[in-house]
């Protein structure tokens, strides 16, 4: 007779977990919220208001107004979670957000219409750029088992200032150079920045006072990266001979 095959995670989950695991041991503690969102916690609350230009940055599904006629959207990121603690929650704030985000466009290699996100959040009296820098190189090495630097370059998200590209150094190739890396000894991973002073005073929290960071990271893009997997389609297909090669993680 043949034995029963034991069932095991899959590579998304697993690495969700350990991601968890990581940022749990630092103090963060897991919120969460609704994958249907208001116009106003996925855009305006986050410093995005209609007719922003910066709107274009998402390809968003839209959905039927509700009873109230307000707009309503599949999330297309997980930073209205923040929105949704900080308006429960006074500071210090200390949490990450894993969850599911849809961008209405084309599939391909490397875009699927629904993907997962881990976002954080620290805000306190003196969370500064430094304090992210150091808790990212710290989430980087344990997540990838070996001793990872971070480096960031200027870039744009409406609801941070300033705002950061955060560039992880190859854990393939220590920074060498090497075809993942494209020879330049650095991998982009995420986007991150102090929080914005008009967020915090969207939610009732004095940005004279209080100050943090924020950040977003795909989840698949780690997965990709980590594994090998170089179409985030093989993902979402529930394929065995693909998953079936994670069965002793
Ligand atoms: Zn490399």
């Amino acid at each position: 007779m043949q034995e029963a095959q034991k069932g095991h995670l899959h590579p998304m989950t697993h690495t969700i977990r350990h991601m968890v695991g990581i940022f749990r041991d630092l103090g963060f503690i897991i919120a969460e919220g609704p994958e249907i969102e208001t116009e106003h916690y996925n855009f305006d609350a986050l410093n995005v208001p209609k007719d922003h230009p910066a709107r274009d940055l998402w390809d968003t599904f839209w959905l039927k107004p509700d009873a109230s006629g307000e707009r309503r959207l599949l999330r297309t990121h997980t930073s209205p979670v923040q929105i949704r603690y900080m308006e429960a929650h006074q500071p210090p704030i200390k949490i990450i957000a894993p969850g599911k985000v849809f961008r209405y466009e084309a599939t391909d290699a490397t875009h699927e219409v629904q993907f997962y996100q881990l976002e954080g959040l620290w805000v306190g009296r003196d969370v500064a750029l430094s304090d992210l820098k150091g808790v990212l190189a710290h989430f980087f090495s344990k997540l990838f088992g070996k001793e990872i630097k971070t480096r960031f370059r200027p870039s744009y998200f409406p609801f941070v200032e300033p705002g950061v590209e955060v560039d992880m150094s190859c854990f393939k190739c220590g920074g060498e150079g090497c075809a993942l890396c494209k020879a330049s000894g650095w991998i982009e991973i995420m986007g991150a920045g102090m929080v914005h002073p008009n967020v915090l005073n969207n939610v009732g929290i004095n940005s004279r006072e209080w100050q943090g960071f924020a950040f977003g990271i795909g989840v698949d893009r780690v997965v990709m990266l980590k594994y090998g997997i170089e179409d985030v389609r093989l993902l979402y297909q529930g394929d065995l001979r693909v998953i079936n090669q994670f069965s002793t993680m």
